[in-house]
């Protein structure tokens, strides 16, 4: 199990301070975090990491904030050790890996793939409905074919030797039922800001592990996995996806922040709304991960475990979040 996935004691986020002269929808910043410290990139999970290296340098390359968000999840595409993210991740319960993702930029450009199969960049894919289909989402094999006519390579359909031992000994002892716990998923979400003020997302996901065949999560929803307006800011989420589905978590959390709540209220807010809205709530974890267009962070999961990526041009962190429980 890694490190992400244990439920570890979290250190705080700052709270609120109140900052004269900044515009009526945000009127407080997170001690510590000065308003205007732009570019910044957020990431979930400890994976983040690596993720937001590579957005930054994409940045500091002359790429735009839709670029950065699009490489820096990439990387993680390709992560060999990443179950959850990517053809490597853990397959669906009949042995078959699926992907998820979705992106979408501060002018309500947005686009997704789900349930596509063989694809090693969906992040890709999903730009690539974005910007060259009147659509938002593409689906299974019509994702798939559409992948075929923009030239992406198709890979192989053999899972990871990672991914196939875990799938062995998963169908040992599985009851042929989704699993749903706190201790599958690990999706990359992403979201940024340039030194303009322009946002962008991505969220990209082979899913819950074990899940039914055709079972799609939060990620590829726009304003579940993934929300941006410019002139609000952005949120995204990890998690159980089914949790993150019923409330439209990302979406949720941007209202929010356009009704004033700090990106932190907000994320809270949308915890509790959806242990509201969700039975059995010990074994679900997900995770919100928010910045509004002052450059304010705020993050916040059901249970402990959950941590974040933060990158300015000058520095990485891997932050853990607080939680409900
Ligand atoms: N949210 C993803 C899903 O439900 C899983 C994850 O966060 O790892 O598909």
């Amino acid at each position: 199990m890694s490190q992400r996935r244990k439920f570890i004691k979290q250190s705080l986020l700052g709270s609120a301070l109140f900052i004269p002269g900044i515009s009526k929808a945000f009127t407080t910043v997170s001690k510590g975090f000065s308003p205007g410290d732009k570019p910044l990139i957020l990431s979930t999970w400890n994976h983040g990491m690596p993720a937001n290296d590579a957005a930054i340098s994409k940045l500091k390359s002359g790429g735009t904030i839709l670029d950065a968000v699009e490489a820096g999840v990439m990387d993680t595409e390709l992560d060999m050790n990443n179950l959850s993210v990517g053809l490597q991740g853990l397959p669906d319960r009949e042995g078959i890996t699926t992907l998820d993702a979705s992106i979408m930029t501060g002018d309500g450009s947005c686009g997704s793939v789900a349930f596509v199969r063989q694809v090693k960049h969906p992040i890709s894919l999903a730009r690539a409905v974005m910007e060259k289909t009147p659509h938002v989402m593409l689906a299974g094999e019509g994702a798939r074919q559409f992948a075929i006519a923009e030239g992406f390579p198709l890979e192989e359909e053999v899972l990871s030797p990672k991914a196939s031992e875990a799938y062995a000994q998963w169908k040992k002892t599985s009851q042929y039922k989704p699993v749903i716990n706190i201790e599958n998923h690990d999706t990359i979400g992403m979201i940024g800001i340039d030194a303009n003020g322009n946002l962008a997302g991505s969220c990209t996901t082979s899913g819950l592990a074990y899940k039914m065949h055709g079972r799609v999560g939060d990620s590829p929803i726009i304003g579940a996995g993934l929300y941006v307006d410019n002139e609000v800011g952005a949120a995204t989420a990890t998690g159980l996806g089914e949790s993150i589905i019923r409330i439209c978590g990302s979406f949720l959390i941007v209202e929010l922040m356009r009704q004033g709540r700090t990106p932190q209220e907000a994320c809270e807010e949308a915890v509790k709304r959806l242990i509201a809205k969700n039975r059995d709530i010990k074994n679900i974890q997900a995770g919100f991960l928010a910045m509004n267009k002052e450059g304010q962070v705020g993050a916040y999961a059901v249970h402990p475990g959950f941590n974040f990526a933060k990158a300015t041009l000058n520095e990485n962190t891997l932050i853990d979040s607080k939680s409900h429980f």
